[in-house]
């Protein structure tokens, strides 16, 4: 793979960062993940806005304005010739001395590398996938996109080790959202339902997008915080991610949801959530 790392287009076993790096050391980077379908970057404005939005909740800058990050994502996907798939981006506040407080000024630090994956014709979205709850170990700002992900990682690997796909975080007695990605239900008289936004969620560009569409076809979507007894008592659940698109939900806690099967009103709004985005990708 070709990788991008501050101004230089390298293979990935040249490309270097300091040890010194805040990334590194302190998780002090945000980023972004944009997904490719036919070569195209998918709600690209979208990502760059939140992007902003978690650097200046950090007081970190970009080395590139927004023009020059679309020209570097356009880059990597011509020499890596992708076409389907993703691109992750990473800003750091770059290299320093290892202090908690904040450098006074230091260069900020970015890369970024694509990787190829199905997303359209996806295993995982035709089957579905079973997720298990755990206490929201992480911390209070997850609506600042860092590179801090210890946390879902780790209750990632609990799903896994316990025989489910992922997790889905509680708190408080609440669904919060999934380890990478939104959550949401569809109740029985059909209102789709996810969290509403704050600092307890990730503000998912998916997320959005899929209001949007849901809302522009004649369905009621509610923002609202709902428990894991509502969910599996549901008759569908889905999450959303740039890298999921929609994924059925079929089973929460070991209790299936409906026939187990994945659900018509989820299989729906992934096919609407795929025509729309390759329809707007740019
Ligand atoms: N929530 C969390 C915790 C995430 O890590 C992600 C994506 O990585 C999402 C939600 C979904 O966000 P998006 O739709 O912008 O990919």
């Amino acid at each position: 793979r070709i990788v991008y790392v501050n101004g230089d287009y390298l293979p990935e076993a040249d490309a270097k960062i300091s040890v010194f790096d805040r990334g590194f050391l302190f998780a002090d980077a945000v980023y972004e993940v944009t997904s490719v379908l036919d070569g195209r970057l998918v709600d690209f404005p979208g990502h760059l806005a939140r992007l902003h939005r978690s650097l200046g909740a950090l007081e970190l800058t970009t080395p590139l304005d927004d023009a020059g990050l679309e020209e570097m994502h356009r880059e990597l996907l011509k020499r890596n010739r992708l076409t389907e798939g993703a691109v992750y981006m990473q800003v750091t506040r770059g290299a320093a001395d290892r202090d908690f407080a904040y450098p006074a000024s230091s260069e900020p630090g970015l890369v970024a590398f694509t990787q190829a994956k199905a997303l359209i014709e996806s295993p995982t979205a035709a089957k579905g996938i079973r997720v298990i709850s755990v206490q929201d170990i992480r911390w209070a700002r997850r609506d600042i996109k860092t590179t801090q992900l210890l946390g879902p990682s780790m209750c990632k690997m609990i799903a896994k080790k316990a025989g489910a796909d992922d997790a889905w975080f509680v708190e408080e007695g609440f669904v919060t959202e999934g380890t990478s990605n939104n959550a949401w239900i569809i109740t029985a008289d059909g209102a789709i339902v996810t969290r509403n936004l704050s600092a307890a969620i990730l503000h998912g560009i998916t997320r959005a997008a899929v209001m949007t569409y849901a809302e522009a076809a004649g369905m009621r979507v509610e923002e609202r915080p709902f428990t894991i007894a509502e969910a599996q008592g549901a008759a569908e659940a889905f999450i959303t991610s740039a890298s999921a698109f929609v994924t059925p939900v079929v089973e929460i806690d070991g209790v299936p949801l409906g026939d187990g099967a994945p659900g018509p009103v989820t299989k729906r709004l992934r096919e609407l959530y795929i025509a729309e985005s390759r329809a707007r990708a740019s």
